[in-house]
């Protein structure tokens, strides 16, 4: 499934002269030995599949918002590359929005989700124009306290969360549908069904109805009957008001991602025309629709690059002690069997390492023995000065820094080939350019943080 639009050929070869070029280009050194690298055309290529997934199963005119989930990679210049690509941004947080924000992502193409906003975000997002989805009955009539306070210019659209209770995949902790999850207003649980549709006919502002069936794990066809079901709820609300209510749907995110390949699947074009089969109505131009992509829009693009500090043996096992461990990829080490990475290792000039393949440990540098990205992995012999490369680690892994052991958060860098004239001759060569996304944390930052303003603080009391 998805080949044919897997739209990945090259990401090897790219990820290889990216490490290349890092190695030489001082990007990654024996002092800055854990950087984060992302491929900016491969970004822009997963938004650019993304907008013609959705255009290919929709009518003509449908006006379609995809916001990708800032949780996914909180970086403003990701946001402004996306926003350049015709993305919005889905925002859980007035860190998030304070991100999308200062990154140019314009209120009308931002929405606000989260479980527990405070009556000043809300107030904030109706005053910016930001959309809101609320997420409880509870929420819905704290919006309903802050529309009577006073008259908005204009009412962004305003919709409600609907767990449609489809049930979980196999990554429990990421499944939002399930009978019980915190997330949204249960659909099925008894008077649910009458109580929303009453809450619509009676809220003229309600025009939106959300659902976000879960994230890595979840099957496809259970993410397609989540947004059938709340498709259903919006035919019959309208049914029920006589009018178009509902005007659009945000069927939230989740497509899963193959961390086992460099092959992109599934698709966002498989999801699309998934969903077209299972619930043709949402096509056909009468519902706006919105998207919160995160993890398929950004994991392929990027990588965790480290150095080996050391290569040892204990117990008979081979163990490579690099800078790339719970610190940077903290659900990895806590629950590797949800979150395996594949690790390519290069050697200390960068170049793909190609040695009989043994079994090794890839380990990080936390004190603590359960810091492993790999265990009895078969690699190529990993040797000091040598380089690791975590793949498929551009969405979360840099939103998931773990702050054990005062390490700090790595720099992260964007790169894209680029032609070159050689010398004199002119004869054209292919480089890597390298632009910084995010400054790695300095010692200063790390002291800051830690109270390093208070240090006398404590001494004062008795
Ligand atoms: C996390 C989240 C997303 C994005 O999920 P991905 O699996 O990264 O696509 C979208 N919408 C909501 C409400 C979320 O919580």
């Amino acid at each position: 499934m998805g080949h044919v639009d897997s739209g990945n050929d090259g990401a090897a070869r790219r990820r290889d002269a990216a490490v290349r070029a890092a190695v030489r280009q001082g990007i990654v050194t024996a002092d800055r030995p854990v950087v984060g690298l992302l491929d900016v055309p491969g970004i822009r290529a997963a938004a650019a599949a993304l907008h013609r997934a959705f255009a290919q199963v929709s009518a003509p005119g449908t006006d379609v918002l995809h916001a990708f989930a800032v949780k996914a990679a909180p970086l403003v210049p990701v946001l402004r590359l996306l926003a350049e690509e015709g993305l919005g941004a889905e925002v859980a947080s007035p860190g998030e929005l304070a991100l999308a924000r200062a990154a140019g992502v314009p209120p009308a193409r931002t929405v606000l989700d989260s479980p527990a906003k405070t009556p000043a975000e809300l107030r904030e997002a109706l005053a910016l124009g930001v959309a809101v989805n609320a997420d409880s009955r509870e929420e819905l009539v704290r919006l309903d306290g802050l529309l009577d306070d006073g008259p908005l210019a204009s009412v962004p659209p305003l919709g409600l969360r609907v767990n449609p209770q489809v049930g979980g995949g196999s990554i429990s902790a990421l499944s939002t549908a399930t009978p019980t999850s915190k997330f949204g207003v249960p659909l099925r649980d008894e008077g649910a069904r009458e109580w929303l549709v009453r809450a619509y006919a009676e809220r003229p502002w309600l025009t939106r109805i959300h659902a976000h069936v879960g994230s890595q794990g979840c099957p496809l066809e259970l993410m397609a009957a989540g947004v059938r079901a709340v498709y259903e709820l919006a035919e019959e609300v309208n049914e029920h008001v006589g009018a178009r209510r509902v005007r659009s749907l945000d069927i939230g995110g989740g497509l899963p991602v193959n961390f086992a390949s460099d092959d992109v699947t599934p698709t966002h074009a498989a999801y699309a025309r998934l969903l077209a089969e299972a619930v043709p109505g949402l096509f056909d131009g009468r519902y706006g629709l919105v998207t919160e992509f995160g993890r398929s829009l950004l994991a392929k693009s990027g990588m965790v690059l480290a150095r080996v500090e050391y290569a040892k043996s204990a117990g008979g096992r081979r163990i490579a002690v690099t800078h790339a461990g719970a610190q940077v990829a903290v659900r990895t080490v806590f629950a590797p069997e949800a979150w395996p990475l594949r690790v390519a290792v290069y050697d200390a000039w960068g170049r793909p390492k190609d040695g009989a393949p043994e079994s090794q440990d890839v380990a990080g540098p936390c004190c603590f023995a359960g810091d492993l990205i790999a265990t009895g992995r078969s690699l190529p012999r990993l040797e000091a000065g040598d380089h690791v490369a975590l793949l498929d680690t551009g969405a979360y892994y840099f939103s998931n820094h773990f702050a054990y052991n005062t390490l700090p958060r790595p720099g992260v860098y964007g790169y894209a080939e680029h032609q070159r004239m050689e010398g004199a001759t002119g004869t054209p060569s292919v480089d890597v350019r390298f632009v910084p996304v995010r400054p790695p944390q300095s010692l200063d930052e790390l002291v800051a943080e830690s109270g390093g303003a208070h240090a006398v603080g404590l001494t004062a009391l008795r």
